[in-house]
């Protein structure tokens, strides 16, 4: 989806004749301070005072983001049933359990059914922004605050994208962005924790630099240097992101335009509802949604020629049923590093079966999405519009 050319091979060629792949050098040697420089701008372009660059994608991000809330074994953290596999592994990564809510019609978390899940080993909650959709980021962050508990949010979907003016990832206490193969932006793999928190942004940065207690900043550090992963970025990762960083506003622009020229067009068009939003300006236009009263209307709907709809109900690893490796506890490479087998754990709501969120699955079934590309020409847009107005007349 993302977009890729000529500033990227330039930048990557720098870096490459500067001979400094790894992040932490002196510019005084030639030293390009890519990923430090992509750290500082990616922070301002989310309003926020810290990023830290990871390799290790979005799941890297979201677990150095738990792990710097202090979260771990005896913990629960709210996931919504329908997001990618990785935001329920990352909890279980640092040791705690997910315990799974409702997404509503807008196909994000359902800040009803959180308040309904939230106990009294609840820590966290992490709001997913699926598909460039942003979640209800307000009403989330304030039943959060009532609840004295963390939001962490995950906009590995959702690069760039925003709720009410302010940029996801701002919102909640820390977020966690995706740089993989399929986002908005890309450098093949890689992601992001951004935060305003300097406890959080200090834990995290120890948990995901194996080298932590050897760099010139560890005099810096207030907390002793404890053990962590190795999801240092690359120099390549930051000069590639630099570049993708310029791109995005024209992206987000053009997705943004495409969605609501389908909006425009076919809203009050018989047949035709499209889900609710909780912010259409925000959304980043990745897809359109449409839904149905049945699973057969939406079917036939998506299948209709000309349109390319897909349901998210087939999207495999982002439906909780589907989850066999969470659903069977199948967590750790250990049996004693397994979070279901850790006596800190006991007590928590452990078990999980496939239909304990049954209005997650039937919006699901019910709901198609057009992906869209920003680089469609104007024929292109037309002619799915052509066809979705069609298939909804029939
Ligand atoms: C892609 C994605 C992730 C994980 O990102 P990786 O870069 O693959 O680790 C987490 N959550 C969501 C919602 C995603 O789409």
């Amino acid at each position: 989806m993302y977009r890729l050319g000529q500033k990227e091979i330039d930048e990557v060629s720098k870096v490459i004749k500067a001979r400094k792949m790894f992040r932490v050098g002196d510019p005084k040697t030639g030293h390009l301070q890519e990923a430090n420089r992509f750290e500082k701008e990616w922070a301002h372009t989310i309003g926020v005072k810290h990023t830290l660059l990871l390799s290790g994608g979005g799941t890297a991000g979201l677990m150095a983001g738990l792990a710097g809330m202090g979260i771990g074994p005896g913990d629960e953290v709210i996931v919504p049933g329908y997001t990618f596999m990785a935001t329920a592994a990352a909890v279980l990564m640092v040791g705690a359990i997910p315990v799974l809510a409702e997404i509503n019609e807008t196909l994000t978390l359902d800040p009803r059914d959180v308040e309904k899940k939230i106990g009294p080993h609840t820590k966290a909650i992490i709001p997913v922004h699926i598909c460039g959709i942003p979640a209800d980021m307000k009403t989330l962050t304030s039943l959060a605050r009532k609840h004295k508990i963390k939001v962490l949010e995950d906009c590995c979907q959702a690069d760039g994208g925003s709720f009410k003016g302010k940029r996801l990832g701002s919102w909640g206490q820390a977020g966690a962005y995706s740089f993989n193969d399929f986002k908005i932006m890309s450098a093949g793999e890689g992601g992001a924790l951004v935060t305003n928190d300097a406890t959080i942004y200090e834990r995290a940065s120890i948990y995901a630099d194996s080298g932590a207690a050897f760099r010139p900043y560890a005099g810096n550090f207030t907390m002793p240097v404890f053990l962590g992963f190795q999801f240092r970025s690359t120099e390549i990762m930051g000069a590639i992101l630099r570049m993708q960083l310029q791109r995005l506003a024209g992206m987000l622009a053009d997705l943004r335009r495409i969605r609501a020229r389908f909006i425009a067009e076919l809203k009050d068009k018989p047949g035709i509802r499209f889900a609710p939003s909780n912010d259409p300006k925000g959304d980043c236009g990745v897809v359109v949604s449409f839904q149905f009263e049945s699973e057969a209307a939406a079917r036939a709907f998506a299948k209709a020629g000309g349109i390319g709809g897909w349901l998210p109900i087939d999207s495999g690893k982002h439906v909780y049923s589907n989850w066999e490796p969470i659903l069977t506890h199948r967590a750790g490479h250990h049996p004693d590093m397994n979070p279901y087998r850790m006596p800190k754990n006991k007590g928590l709501r452990l078990d999980y079966t496939k239909n304990m969120c049954p209005r997650t699955l039937d919006i699901l079934k019910r709901t198609v999405y057009i992906s869209l590309h920003p680089d469609w020409t104007k024929a292109q847009i037309r002619a799915r519009i052509e066809a979705c107005r069609k298939a909804g007349a029939s």
